[in-house]
């Protein structure tokens, strides 16, 4: 095991290096460049989150926060922003989800060809944690954007030599291992990630905390300006408050989910064992705790000078969890050139083709004839059965109307309430002329819950698959069947349970390829929903099984009859899902929104007019 030395200086032209010396070896904490010569590094938005989806082949990601994260990098890249992102490796990945025929998931790790797609760097940077050095090395992946901007990606890495063998691991596995692991993560990442960004010259203006796994970040940036006791300088406690609006300045901060269980919170012991006495009683100290516990998103709220939710709803619920804070809203989106089906992109390129350098332009799918868009569509649609039945065997038709219901495996999202009244959802497939429902989604491996809804659905299948019924569940959820399955079904269904779903993004994926929404108004929805003309709302009502009949009555009484009997209506509606939803639920509108509202509000003129602060509750 590695142990501690001691700490020092070395001084070198016009700066110096604090350097950490370990049993095993001696490490810079931090190697600064000399600025001047590299301007560009100066102006970044540093932005930073645990999960980032980059490529369909890199499973660095578990579900909508790291494609919401992607996506931002990748409209950043579009829109020619200085941003620059820093996340963790996950060499062994999240992890691939077999289900047996009863619908029981089991997980295998899945590791994956990094070295083939990252370039190394050679800087590294060192932080103490469980009171030994943990040195942090990074690769980088090149988001190039549509003009060539490049934002650049660095996935941290604790796999050296010199490190504790434990420690080695601690960049496997996205969301594994227990809490204790996952506080040294969040430590690497928000802690390791500055620091990384420092030793690679940037100095960024903005930090952008993507969720509270990041939040340690806004530490590391208060520790590394005072130079910390336990690193060589003052002791962090004796943080002013000037120090620490310091850090305020440059830190924003997005909360991604209202699920208690969504918010990370450590006991007190784990907090000192892994950040060690200092850095402990420094959050203890600042205001970090709540309940008696380490909580995360206390943590980047009492660093940052900019809130948000993401969905307006969100932004409101958000507010009344964190009173003491004010919240402000940005709706997510999704990245339109991702996302748009082959036969979609085509179709944009001939009537619009600045569509992908500037998402607003979707709008004038108001003047693509219907007719095109069905067409567009059809083919989106042979590519998904075609595409079910290589991996299942099963043979879909491509006129029946076809549901789509593919997330996260989370309680409330109640993957089942389609299945509430059995026999109801047979005799509306009956007599509408069939129905055809897709689902896909890992629950987490340690969610029995989550596990346990997976094997309803699939024992509702068994039970009612007929001529009139189709129901598959397709295994192992990821980018490629996401992106196949929102743009090839007829309907996007959604039905978690008010208000726990912040935004959702799968709808909106859906929106941008034609495809209209039932859902729950909650989230996204409230804000997309035009009856009858992008989709329709499932009614709020104040229990589940309410809420289904709403679902039953919509899908008998007004979505099955449009589809079956009026195709020219329901072209039409295609179209108004991109003209209305795809034009605004993406991220390059999402993108700008946080450039004039959150990064540079000053540069913006709402800081021309007095805008009252949102209500506090
Ligand atoms: C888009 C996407 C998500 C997020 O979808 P939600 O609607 O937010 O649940 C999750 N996983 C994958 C693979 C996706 O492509």
């Amino acid at each position: 095991m590695q142990e501690l030395n001691s700490i020092w200086l070395r001084i070198e032209g016009k700066g110096f290096t604090r350097m950490i010396e370990g049993s095993n070896g001696t490490y810079p904490i931090t190697a600064a460049l000399p600025l001047a010569e590299q301007p560009e590094l100066n102006q970044s938005i540093a932005y930073f989150s645990m999960e980032i989806a980059l490529s369909p082949n890199m499973p660095t990601y578990s579900g909508g926060l790291g494609v919401l994260a992607g996506d931002t990098l990748r409209s950043a890249a579009d829109m020619g922003i200085p941003v620059v992102a820093v996340t963790l490796l996950h060499r062994k990945g999240y992890f691939r989800q077999y289900l047996d025929g009863s619908g029981w998931q089991t997980e295998d790790a899945e590791p994956w060809n990094y070295e083939g797609m990252l370039e190394p760097v050679g800087q590294v940077a060192a932080i103490i944690l469980q009171n030994r050095p943990v040195m942090v090395r990074a690769w980088r992946f090149d988001v190039v954007g549509v003009t060539g901007h490049i934002v650049p990606v660095y996935l941290l890495d604790t796999d050296l030599d010199p490190n504790d063998p434990w420690d080695r691991h601690l960049t496997d596995h996205l969301y594994g291992g227990d809490s204790y692991y996952r506080l040294c993560q969040e430590a690497i990442l928000g802690i390791g990630g500055g620091r990384i960004l420092a030793a690679l010259g940037y100095k960024p203006s903005v930090y952008h905390m993507n969720e509270g796994h990041a939040s340690l970040l806004a530490l590391g940036l208060l520790e590394d300006q005072l130079g910390s006791a336990s690193e060589g300088g003052g002791p962090l406690t004796s943080a002013t408050a000037s120090d620490i609006d310091s850090v305020r300045r440059q830190c924003v901060f997005t909360t991604h989910t209202p699920v208690p269980a969504g918010h990370d919170q450590f006991g007190l012991d784990q907090m000192y064992q892994v950040l060690g006495e200092e850095r402990g009683k420094a959050l203890e100290h600042f205001g970090c705790l709540h309940n008696g516990l380490l909580n995360m998103t206390y943590v980047a709220l009492r660093f940052s000078r900019y809130v948000n939710g993401v969905a307006m709803k969100h932004g409101e619920v958000s507010q009344q969890m964190f009173p003491e804070y004010p919240v402000h809203s940005i709706t997510n989106g999704v990245h339109a050139a991702t996302w748009a089906s082959e036969s979609f992109r085509k179709l944009f390129d001939r009537h619009f083709p600045e569509w992908r350098y500037d998402n607003f332009y979707l709008r004038s799918a108001i003047g693509i004839p219907p007719s095109e868009i069905a067409a567009a569509h059809l083919d989106s649609k042979r590519l998904l059965i075609r595409e079910v039945a290589s991996r299942t065997g099963v043979e879909l038709r491509e006129d029946v109307l076809t549901l789509g219901f593919a997330r996260r495996v989370a309680t409330y999202k109640r993957a089942d309430l389609l299945f509430h009244d059995p026999e109801r959802l047979m005799r509306i497939a009956h007599e509408a002329g069939g129905l055809q429902i897709l689902y896909a989604g890992k629950s987490h491996p340690q969610d029995s819950l989550g596990k346990a809804l997976i094997q309803r659905v699939f024992d509702a299948a068994a039970r009612l698959n007929s001529d009139a019924i189709r129901i598959v569940y397709l295994e192992n959820y990821e980018w490629d069947l996401g992106a196949l399955l929102s743009n090839g079904v007829d309907v996007w269904l959604n039905t978690p349970m008010r208000p726990y779903e912040a935004s959702g993004t799968s709808g909106m994926k859906a929106a941008l390829n034609g495809v209209p929404s039932l859902s729950v108004l909650d989230g996204w929805w409230i804000e997309g929903c035009v009856e009858g003309a992008t989709g329709w709302a499932i009614e709020d009502r104040d229990h589940e099984q309410a809420e289904s009949a709403s679902l039953y009555d919509k899908l008998e009484s007004v979505v099955a009859p449009m589809y079956y009997q009026q195709p020219e209506a329901w072209a039409k509606m295609m179209q108004m899902c991109i003209a209305i939803n795809g034009s605004f639920f993406n991220t390059h509108r999402m993108v700008g929104q946080y450039v004039s509202n959150a990064y540079f509000p000053d540069r913006s003129p709402r800081q021309q007019v007095e805008l009252p602060e949102p209500a506090m509750v």
